[in-house]
């Protein structure tokens, strides 16, 4: 009880016209709910909920986030419904109730299916309402604190979510003090001995550090003083342990060389003092060099300002300086929490458009991401922004994932810029769009009306907003192809028919069929014939049912397509096929079929027709699905452009035996494009030659003229590379 006075206490001091009665019938709800349940620690259930309101309140949350913190167990571990809190305390705080025991239904760690669709879930209610993931984060920081009392595998298990979930996403709302505190828990539990080695390497130097940080201290409030820099605040302390483990770790180095386990922090007024200060500790001491770094100027992604130095001492000592004004300071500390304007119940300052930015764009990827493990991956790379710092030409300054490319930057620019763009200059040279740059480079895009994005660029790109921004282009596209795909092969059934495929897709038969079908419309019943999932007869038997028995097809073979296309590689192989119809359609790269061979068309999803020879082999190995079959002719148009095929001979080996070949092949007037040759050890050798070909026959008569070349052991027709 006197917990909870105190906690009226605190509220009242931050808000005082908070309405407590409705934090007291929520505590009384939340005993009586709880009432006879007791923690692993053997102190009644209700100390928790209590702490965790605390908390909040030391976060200055609103009474909506502090009753749902006094409420957040209820749903989960008594009988009380959602229903029943919205009756009592009102639908906002039922609602984050709702949230909280949501996050915490699944275990994270149990698959990554569900790891994944719990940080869905998160991120849902995160955008929903920020109350949810600070009540959540409360009440997580409180079960870290009390985590002694579970069984040492649970705890573990708890320790690592902690650290894999909790903590970034406290850093990444810019929380630093919760996710402080959350690290420093989980480290001691998942590496305990870790843990306790590098207490006490610490410990055993915390005395003689403590000396040398007071007289610090002493010398930089004069040197500020004389200069007349205000000081609001001025500590120093021992960095925490984990930051020192990882910075061990990373570094492949023993305490002892540790460059600055301590730090001083400068708080001060403005942003000139700031500079000043700065300034001041590099008269000094001096600075190491590349160790000073503004992250005023360019803040970090979860909105991070201070200067940050390394600097040694007249004695040797190196530590680490930090300054940054009063309202940084408790922005650094608190991040969001320090923002929330709890009169208004909500996130109040422009700054804080920045988290929602970030919410907005992972839900915007988790929407369209089916796997788990790209989502996963994706999710890291925003949990985790180790980020580089890129200027516009203007001198604008973005913050990137390591590694980004032009791509990536171009993106984070624009969406249209990134879809358009063609080739960059940095730092005023023409670079490729794979190039990954580097701290300070000055980035200029080079864009091209009309230009799309390619596939290729989703290998190399970093940021999960330029790669959903490419997926998206790519995807609409491929839709776009199959709706037309579908209708012409709509069409081309209909008219079998002598129905009339308009009158057909718009009728009432059709519209039954699409909905129980699970097609939201027409158009989207013809996507799924041009991917291929359903058969065009299908639809057509659904729609005209009646017509279909009186009618018998016309039998003229059902070609498709013409259209120049472009084959699936990098090479424009031109290729036509015979028929009515213009859809998209290509050579299947695994036989790369020729002028005059028999061939079939496959319909793939979303990419057009792919044409294979009759004898290839994905065709015979039933990869097929009957229903994505299409007949194909060759269109008899003459003039496109000759076909690559390549050859592999295998050839005895002699001198002279790769000019006689390539001279009976020039010959028959025939262009070799590429030529290579490789000895085995058997005497043998083997030829791959590229050349190229008009039509079959022209194909057999260069086999059989290389084949009358003395010592040629066989010739084959092989996949191109
Ligand atoms: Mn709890």
């Amino acid at each position: 009880m006197i917990r909870f006075e105190s906690l009226l206490e605190k509220v009242r001091s931050y808000s005082p016209e908070a309405d407590l009665e409705l934090l007291r019938r929520a505590y009384v709800f939340s005993a009586l709910e709880h009432k006879g349940q007791v923690r692993h620690s053997g102190e009644p259930y209700l100390v928790h909920p209590l702490e965790v309101a605390h908390l909040l309140a030391d976060m200055k949350l609103d009474v909506v986030a502090l009753a749902a913190g006094l409420l957040h167990d209820v749903v989960e571990d008594t009988l009380t419904t959602p229903e029943r809190i919205a009756e009592l305390f009102g639908p906002e705080i039922a609602h984050v109730v709702e949230g909280v025991t949501k996050i915490g239904a699944i275990p994270f760690s149990s698959s990554e299916e569900r790891q994944a669709e719990n940080f869905r879930k998160m991120l849902l209610a995160m955008v929903d309402d920020i109350r949810v993931i600070l009540v959540k984060l409360a009440d997580r920081l409180h079960n870290m604190r009390t985590l002694h009392h579970l069984p040492e595998e649970r705890a573990i298990t708890i320790a690592q979510e902690t650290l894999d979930i909790y903590a970034p996403i406290a850093n990444r709302l810019g929380m630093s003090k919760v996710k402080n505190e959350l690290e420093e828990l989980s480290f001691r539990y998942l590496d305990p001995k870790a843990y306790e080695a590098l207490r006490s390497k610490v410990e055993a130097k915390r005395r003689s550090a403590e000396g040398v940080i007071d007289a610090l201290i002493v010398t930089i409030r004069a040197k500020l003083g004389d200069a007349q820099v205000p000081v609001m605040q001025l500590d120093g302390r021992i960095k925490r342990l984990y930051s020192i483990h990882l910075k061990l770790k990373r570094q492949k180095i023993d305490l002892d060389r540790v460059y600055d386990f301590v730090a001083i922090r400068v708080i001060t007024q403005s942003v000139k003092d700031c500079y000043a200060a700065l300034g001041i500790i590099h008269q000094t001491w001096s600075p190491v060099p590349g160790r000073i770094k503004d992250f005023i100027a360019m803040p970090r992604p979860n909105g991070y300002q201070s200067l940050h130095t390394s600097v040694i001492s007249e004695h040797g000592f190196p530590f680490e300086v930090q300054i940054r004004s009063e309202e940084m300071h408790r922005r650094a500390e608190e991040g969001i929490a320090a923002h929330w304007k709890y009169k208004e119940g909500r996130i109040g300052d422009q700054r804080d458009e920045r988290y929602f930015q970030w919410m907005r764009q992972l839900l915007e990827v988790q929407q369209e991401v089916r796997d788990p493990q790209e989502f996963l991956q994706n999710l890291k790379i925003d949990l985790y922004p180790e980020e580089v710092y890129i200027f516009t030409p203007k001198g604008e300054v973005r913050s990137l994932p390591r590694g980004a490319t032009v791509v990536d930057f171009a993106y984070s620019i624009h969406t249209d810029l990134g879809n358009q763009c063609v080739g960059a200059r940095v730092n005023g040279r023409m670079v490729p769009l794979r190039t990954r740059l580097q701290n300070g480079d000055i980035v200029e895009i080079v864009r091209q009306a009309g230009h799309k994005p390619s596939r290729d660029w989703l290998a190399f790109v970093v940021s999960s907003r330029a790669r959903h921004k490419i997926k998206h282009v790519i995807q609409s596209e491929e839709r776009t192809r199959s709706i037309e795909l579908g209708r012409r092969l709509f069409d081309k059934e209909a008219r079998r028919f002598d129905l009339n495929p308009k009158t057909l897709l718009e009728s009432g038969e059709l519209k039954t069929f699409a909905s129980e079908y699970g097609a939201k419309s027409a158009d989207e019943l013809l996507a799924h014939i041009g991917y291929g999932k359903i058969a065009a007869r299908t639809v057509l038997q659904k729609s005209a049912p009646s017509e279909l028995r009186e009618k018998r097809p016309d039998s003229r073979v059902v070609s498709v397509v013409k259209r120049v296309l472009r084959s699936g590689g990098a090479q424009s192989d031109k290729i036509t096929v015979r028929g009515a119809d213009d859809v998209l359609v290509f050579r299947a790269r695994c036989c790369s079929p020729i002028r005059g061979e028999r061939i079939v068309g496959y319909i793939t999803r979303g990419k057009g027709v792919s044409v294979h020879s009759a004898t290839c082999s994905n065709v015979l190995n039933l990869m097929f699905d009957p229903e994505r079959r299409i007949e194909v002719e060759w269109d008899s148009a003459t003039g496109e452009a000759p076909y690559t095929v390549r050859l592999t001979m295998q050839v005895e080996d002699r001198k002279g035996m790769l000019a006689e070949i390539s001279a009976k092949v020039s010959d028959i007037n025939t262009n070799i494009t590429n030529m290579e040759a490789r000895t085995g050890d058997d005497s043998q050798a083997r030829i791959d030659m590229t050349v190229e070909i008009k039509d079959v026959k022209h194909l057999e008569k260069v086999i059989k003229s290389i084949k009358g070349v003395q010592g040629v052991l066989g010739v084959e027709r092989t996949a191109r590379s």
